[in-house]
C-alpha cells in the first residue's frame, strides 16, 4: 500500500442498534474514502444520549462492520469517556463569551414564539428566540438549565462550505444559522452533552480531516462549522451519502424498525455490501467475490471519481 498521506476519516455510529442498510452506507464511503485517500479510518462510538442507547449495541456494530471487512485504524472511541473534554470546550466558549446559560423549558420557548406572532405549526422549524441571550438580560434570576451557543448575528452567523451532498458533487452550500436554527444547545438541561459540540472536539481530537456522512446530517455541517470556528479547530472537508429509504419513502432508520443486517458469513456480507454499493453508484461485485476483493475494486472507483 502507498504511504499514509496524513487523511483521516471516520464513521461515528450511535449505538442505538446494530447497523442495518443505511448505516451500513455511511460506513462504507466512509472507509472508501479514506482508502482512496492512502488515509486511515477510525471509528468512534457515539454513545452520549444514553436514554437512547440500547446495551450491546456497541460491540455488535464493531463486528458488523469487522463482517464486512472495516476495522477502525486506530483506538475505537467511546464518547461517553469523553466528558472532559467537552466541558474543557464548554469553559472556553463561555470565557470567549460565545455561550450562555438558558432557563427556557419547551413550554417557555413556545410562550416566546407565540408572543413573536408566531403561528403554533410553526414552532417546531422556528429558531431559539434568544430569551436568555445576555444582550436580553441573561437569566434574569431564573435557574439555568441549558447551555447554548451564541451563534451572534449576519456575517458572524452565515457559513458557506464546499459539500458533495448526495451523488451531487462539488456543491456550494449556504446558511444563516441565525434564521434557520438559532443559538443551538451545548449541553442539555438533563447534563448531557449535545451531539454539535461532541462531534466537533473528537473530529478534531482525532485529527479528521474528511467526514463522511448520510444526507440527514447535512445541515448539521453549518452549526458545527461555527463550533469549530469558535474553538479554534480546522473544519473537515463534507460529502454526505444519500439515504437509504424504505418502500414507503421515509429515510431507513433504527427508530422506524430497520431491519439489522443479517451477517452471518461472507456471502451475506457481500450481499450487504453490494447493496450499500448500490446506493453509492459503485458497480456490483459478483457472487464470489471475497469482502476484501470488492473492498478494493471499490476503492478504485472511489478514487476515480473523488480524486
Ligand atoms: N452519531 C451520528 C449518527 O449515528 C453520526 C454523527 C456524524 O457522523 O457526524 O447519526
Amino acid at each position: 500500500m502507498s504511504q499514509d498521506s496524513g487523511c483521516i476519516g471516520r464513521f461515528a455510529p450511535s449505538p442505538t442498534g446494530p447497523l442495518h442498510a443505511g448505516s451500513l452506507v455511511a460506513a462504507l464511503a466512509s472507509w472508501l474514502d479514506a482508502r482512496a485517500r492512502n488515509g486511515r479510518w477510525l471509528v468512534r462510538i457515539e454513545d452520549l444520549d444514553t436514554p437512547r442507547c440500547v446495551p450491546g449495541a456497541d460491540t455488535l456494530i464493531l463486528e458488523q462492520l469487522a463482517a464486512c471487512g472495516l476495522t477502525s485504524d486506530g483506538p475505537v472511541v467511546w464518547q461517553s469517556q469523553r466528558g472532559a473534554h467537552y466541558l474543557a470546550a464548554l469553559e472556553q466558549l463561555i470565557a470567549q463569551g460565545q455561550a450562555y446559560p438558558c432557563a427556557c423549558s419547551r413550554k417557555d420557548i413556545e410562550a416566546a414564539l407565540l408572543a413573536r406572532g408566531l403561528p403554533r405549526e410553526r414552532h417546531q422549524a422556528a429558531p431559539y428566540p434568544g430569551t436568555c441571550r445576555p444582550e436580553h438580560g441573561g437569566l434574569r434570576g431564573r435557574a439555568g438549565r441549558a447551555w447554548r451557543f451564541h451563534v451572534g448575528q449576519g456575517e458572524a452567523a452565515r457559513v458557506s462550505w464546499q459539500d458533495a451532498i448526495g451523488s451531487t458533487m462539488g456543491g456550494m452550500q449556504v446558511q444563516a444559522v441565525d434564521e434557520v436554527v438559532g443559538d443551538f444547545v451545548l449541553q442539555r438541561a438533563d447534563g448531557l452533552w449535545a451531539y454539535q459540540l461532541a462531534v466537533v472536539v473528537d473530529d478534531a481530537a482525532q485529527g479528521v480531516t474528511h467526514v463522511v456522512r448520510g444526507q440527514d446530517l447535512a445541515d448539521n455541517t453549518p452549526r458545527q462549522i461555527l463550533l469549530q470556528r469558535a474553538l479554534g479547530l480546522p473544519t473537515p472537508a463534507y460529502l454526505h451519502t444519500p439515504l437509504v429509504r424504505d418502500p414507503r419513502g421515509d429515510k431507513l432508520s433504527k427508530q422506524h424498525g430497520a431491519p439489522p443486517l443479517d451477517l452471518q458469513d461472507p456471502l451475506t456480507a457481500l450481499t450487504a455490501l453490494n447493496a450499500a454499493a448500490q446506493v453509492l453508484d459503485l458497480p456490483a461485485q459478483p457472487a464470489g467475490s471475497t469482502t476484501a476483493d470488492a473492498l478494493a475494486a471499490w476503492t478504485q472507483a472511489w478514487r476515480q471519481r473523488h480524486p
